[in-house]
């Protein structure tokens, strides 16, 4: 069984007037070509519970599964991929830092135009439209920049804030970067204690399911260019 990550950030939004092109956007148009490339080759979209079975019941993992995601929470999401999703009937998963909830991507500045991030009541028409937002820890921090006690604000405050707002489980996590600090033990100690079941990188192939380590999934880095059959014929 193979369990294929893909990570996306921002789908169709143009950046801002007077923005630099930026790889990070992938126009919906692209973005529906290469759903309809992930289906042709025989991958099925699946849900946030397949990505924790792939934990605790790999057997019922089908054989090709791919989970969509998108990092940061930008507000376009909703007016952009949502749509895309609906008539494709597809579930997905937003990882949103929670600091900027709200605000905008200022941790990107001077690399990437600056893009509101969804507000509270952003999220929860979001959560109730079916998607899973999950922990893209607080601040956006790279880990390998934090110390022990700072993983621990960042993994429990996320997640506190994300289910208190929205009354839902949050146990899973995609490192601001992709960055896991090289997954110290320390750092997996952290995640058991703070109640994350499975932790998301960024690049690398699909997932041979059993997971070989649910802390260092391996997502796949999709931008308007990429060449989507290669990228699965890597292994994770
Ligand atoms: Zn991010």
């Amino acid at each position: 069984m193979t369990l294929a990550v893909a990570s996306y950030h921002k789908i169709g939004a143009e950046p801002p007037p007077g923005n630099w092109e930026s790889w990070y956007y992938v126009s919906e148009l692209v973005f529906e070509r290469q759903l309809e490339e992930f289906a042709s080759a025989g991958w099925t979209v699946v849900g946030v519970d397949t990505l924790r079975a792939a934990v605790d019941a790999p057997e019922s993992v089908p054989s090709k599964a791919l989970l969509l995601t998108f990092d940061d929470g930008y507000r376009s999401f909703g007016s952009t991929a949502l749509p895309v999703l609906q008539r494709f009937d597809y579930p997905a998963v937003l990882f949103v830092p929670t600091d900027h909830i709200g605000g905008s991507n200022v941790w990107d500045r001077d690399e990437e135009p600056e893009e509101a991030i969804c507000d509270w009541g952003d999220l929860r028409y979001l959560h109730e439209s079916g998607i899973a937002i999950q922990s893209h820890a607080a601040s956006h921090r790279a880990f390998s920049q934090l110390s022990s006690d700072e993983w621990r604000e960042e993994l429990y405050g996320s997640r506190c804030r994300l289910e208190d707002q929205l009354c839902s489980p949050v146990d899973i996590i995609a490192y601001p970067y992709g960055d896991d600090a090289a997954m110290p033990e320390d750092l997996r100690v952290a995640l058991a204690n703070a109640g994350y079941r499975v932790g998301c990188l960024y690049g690398g192939g699909p997932n041979s399911v059993p997971l070989v380590d649910q802390y260092r999934v391996s997502r796949l880095a999709l931008g308007p260019d990429s060449d989507i059959s290669m990228m699965l014929a890597q292994s994770g």
